[in-house]
């Protein structure tokens, strides 16, 4: 069915564009538009032992939080933003009426007004959610399992653009710690070899932290960061790589081999926004420290480190849209961020796209931006996967048994046989 405002609908955009496959599509349409399990559904999920339900500080008081491990598709491709119906509406902006979950005959299914549209299969809660570490620490705090079963560590909660008021504009995080103790270093250890035991289920592992240009040379605060959680970690998997996505600001290559040396074995400066005056407004932290050609030349001077295909940008499709000031058609903002794309992928950069998330705290929410039309993600997924073939890139560190928010990974899977980089 067609959005009111002339939007292509699910199906419109599967008949339009038959060489993305449907699991592609529905993945999308569900990410901007959300899933909320009916009651019923919510029951199965706990029967499956994909309900993890924690206590947490929320504005000064102690709420109980429930979460949802994930759920997917029959191939496997993960569904992003379900939630529980007794949770209330997501706070996240969407665009459209979100998909329900309920079962129907028996088998769990995504609905759409009324019609099931395809089975879905919940994911299960890690077996280290609800441990401690030897002096307390619950594990589920220390290492994050996000869907679909991927390991996610926060090496540095603080970022010096939030201090400064610069945030990048769809950004929520506004935490204030500093480097990890010590102790936090050793429950890090224990709750990694913990979740490793649970052999098989994870898929991915990613470290990520927010910005911190200061040091004697440009982020070298954060790079420091980087280096002890890497040299930490190495105990955990006893080998001199770590098979991790490291997603940090503009290191300059000096620290970039320091990282390297530590175990990186790949490295993710996102860009976010190609074009120059939208990248400067959305990311003013990014653009004062220390602007657009110092983070598109660490990028590229970063292969020289990690090599070809293991250096990757980002883009938050639909951040380049945000009205009023952001462009006016879907057409121009897919041909900047495609130039962008290609301009990495010369360099032998790729580049991830992640879809719009529009949250509470973010500057974004308050200015009631919402994600991009289902149309704009498929044509631009379609556009970085065309990209991607024509210079020979993978992405299999970021492919779609590990992300559960890049489309245009999903699509480069299917060319794997062909790679031979
Ligand atoms: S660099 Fe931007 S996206 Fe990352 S934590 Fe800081 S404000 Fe947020």
């Amino acid at each position: 069915m067609s959005e009111a405002n002339g939007e292509l609908g699910y199906k419109e955009v599967l008949e339009k564009y038959p060489h993305v496959p449907k699991f592609v599509t529905l993945k999308i349409d569900a990410a901007i538009r959300g899933a909320i399990l009916t009651e019923r559904a919510f029951e199965r999920a706990r029967e499956s032992n994909a309900v993890f339900e924690d206590v947490v500080e929320d504005q000064g008081r102690l709420v109980q939080r429930r979460s949802i491990a994930g759920a997917v598709l029959r191939d496997g491709t993960h569904l992003c933003r379900v939630s529980a119906e007794s949770e209330g509406p997501r706070n996240t902006l969407t665009r459209g009426e979100p998909y329900t979950i309920d079962v129907v005959d028996g088998k769990l299914q995504l609905v759409d007004n009324g019609e099931p549209v395809e089975e879905v299969f919940f994911a299960t809660i890690p077996e280290y959610y609800g441990k401690k570490t030897s002096r307390g620490t619950p594990m589920h705090r220390v290492v994050h399992a996000g869907p679909p079963d991927s390991l996610n560590i926060s090496v540095y909660g603080f970022c010096y653009f939030w201090q400064q008021k610069h945030p990048c504009h769809y950004c929520t995080r506004a935490q204030q710690t500093k480097g990890k103790t010590e102790a936090e270093l050793e429950d890090i250890v224990e709750t990694l070899d913990e979740a490793l035991r649970e052999q098989g289920k994870w898929t991915a592992f990613r470290l990520i932290a927010g910005s911190d240009p200061g040091g004697s040379s440009p982020y070298e605060n954060e790079a420091n960061e980087y280096v002890r959680v890497l040299s930490a970690l190495r105990r955990s998997f006893g080998s001199k790589g770590i098979p991790a996505r490291l997603v940090a600001s503009a290191i300059p290559r000096e620290q970039l081999e320091r990282l390297a040396e530590a175990g990186a074995t790949t490295y993710e400066p996102h860009i976010e926004v190609w074009d120059e005056k939208l990248w400067e407004r959305i990311c003013p932290g990014k653009a004062k420290y220390f602007g657009r050609k110092f983070w598109i030349n660490n990028a590229i001077d970063a292969v020289k480190v990690f090599g070809r295909g293991n250096v990757c940008s980002q883009l938050v499709g639909g951040a380049e849209l945000a009205q009023p000031y952001g462009f006016k058609t879907i057409d121009e903002a897919i041909e900047s961020d495609l130039q962008g794309v290609e301009f990495f992928a010369q360099h032998g950069v790729t580049t991830s796209l992640t879809i719009l998330w529009v949250q509470p705290g973010s500057v974004f929410y308050k200015e009631k931006q919402r994600p991009a039309p289902l149309e704009y993600y498929v044509r631009l997924a379609s556009g970085m996967r065309d990209i991607r073939r024509k210079y020979n890139l993978a992405a299999d560190f970021n492919d779609y048994r590990r992300c559960a928010i890049h489309p245009d990974t999903d699509l480069s899977r299917l060319d794997y046989p062909e790679f031979v980089n």
